[in-house]
């Protein structure tokens, strides 16, 4: 009996301790795509079991084409999705939780790293017919907000921007870039629309939307350049009962779901000229952003977020009182090998970054003794919404 409790009991601290104390880290293995095995490629990534990645390491090609595996590598990691799992089981295992602290008032934030066509577009937004981790997000905070918020008092917002080439634009409005500026919540950009949804469908639509307002290279018009980070922030709001204290309370969280731009390295891109200098600033947010973790992990007191508008814009992300999930993406193919290797290592450090606990957005209203009083209270609760 006590025996059991007090393991029981450690369990439960380790499990807060994974959710709490530190960034949780995910790697999501894509299916080979026709493209990768036409080129003759084999897969260099192996889902060992719901938490192991093994990467098969080919010292040369020669190696490679004589199928002499050299060596390999273990990394572990909170959950590892092999190319089989579907949206909904990604959604619940990296994100679900996050919402259901949203609600509670504290603020999440879930970032896909991987290299070009790794598939962090494909996790992020997914397709109308399987929608990604921002709109099941969005699904489920209407949900429960609906649930649980007092007498329908409620509001989700959205905006939804991008980082490129260190310039911020809004995606759902697109035009002038807009400013950073420091303020009570944190760096926000100057401007942003706020985007008050009423359905998830209307979301997908108008991500999709968006997502097509993503910079695109000038060669290649259709497709979002490599370069470019979208993020997306929900903020909900509601107001709830609080019997204990006779008050009614608005909870506000932030919940933000970034698509970082590709992680593989400048080199290895057919880039010149112009497109270098993007290249570079790209890598300047990037490398801004493994700065950070290494402060961060290093336990640094100064950590170098203004070196770029997206680690400006993750301040409160990776350092402050957040709950951060990462979602590294992968490709099986040992023709990315290189890429791979370099988003598990990044993958493995994230691993390291502790967080503070989280401050909880509420704020009371003392619910009023007398009937006048409480009627007064309902009109202002419906005035303010
Ligand atoms: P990224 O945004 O990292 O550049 P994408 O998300 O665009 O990569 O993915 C590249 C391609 O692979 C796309 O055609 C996408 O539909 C496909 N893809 C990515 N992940 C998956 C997956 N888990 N299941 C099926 N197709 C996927
Ligand atoms: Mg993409």
């Amino acid at each position: 009996g006590a025996r059991a409790q007090v393991e029981e009991g450690s369990g439960q601290t380790e499990r807060e301790e994974r959710q709490e104390g530190r960034i949780v880290v995910f790697v999501r293995l894509r299916p080979i795509s026709k493209k990768e095995k036409e080129a003759g490629s084999r897969s260099c990534v192996r889902i060992v079991n719901r938490k192991e990645v093994y990467l098969t390491e080919f010292a040369s090609e020669n190696d490679y084409l004589r199928l002499k595996r050299v060596r390999g590598r273990h990394f572990c990691f909170d959950a590892a999705f092999p190319d089989s799992t579907g949206q909904e089981e990604v959604y619940a295992t990296t994100t679900a939780a996050l919402v259901e602290r949203v609600l509670q008032g504290q603020n999440g934030t879930v970032f896909c790293y991987g290299a070009t066509g790794a598939g962090k577009t494909y996790t992020m937004l997914g397709t109308t017919d399987n929608p990604g981790v921002m709109v099941l997000a969005i699904k489920d905070l209407f949900v429960k907000i609906r649930q649980r918020s007092l007498d329908g008092a409620h509001s989700v917002s959205l905006s939804y921007l991008e980082v490129y080439n260190e310039t911020v634009r809004d995606l759902l409005s697109p035009g002038r870039p807009l400013v950073l500026r420091e303020d009570k919540q944190g760096i926000v950009a100057a401007g942003l629309t706020q985007y008050r949804a009423f359905s998830t469908d209307e979301v997908m639509r108008l991500l999709q939307q968006g997502n097509q307002n993503r910079t695109t290279e000038p060669t290649r018009v259709n497709e979002t350049s490599s370069r470019s980070h979208a993020i997306l922030q929900v903020v909900a709001e509601y107001k709830v009962e609080d019997p204990a204290t006779n008050s009614i309370l608005t909870r506000v969280g932030k919940l933000s779901l970034i698509d970082l731009a590709g992680s593989e390295r400048a080199l290895a891109t057919d880039q010149r000229s112009l497109r270098s200098i993007e290249g570079a600033n790209i890598n300047r947010s990037l490398l801004a952003l493994s700065s950070c973790i290494n402060a961060l992990v290093e336990g640094k007191k100064h950590i170098p977020y203004r070196n770029s508008k997206l680690t400006q814009l993750l301040k409160d992300s990776l350092g402050g009182a957040c709950n951060t999930v990462m979602i590294a993406n992968v490709s099986p193919s040992n023709l990315v090998f290189g890429d791979t290797q370099n988003t598990l290592h990044w993958a493995d450090r994230a691993k390291e970054i502790k967080t503070k606990p989280s401050n909880i957005n509420e704020e009371a209203i003392k619910i009023p003794e007398t009937e006048s009083d409480q009627s007064k209270l309902v009109l202002q609760l419906q005035k303010e919404n």
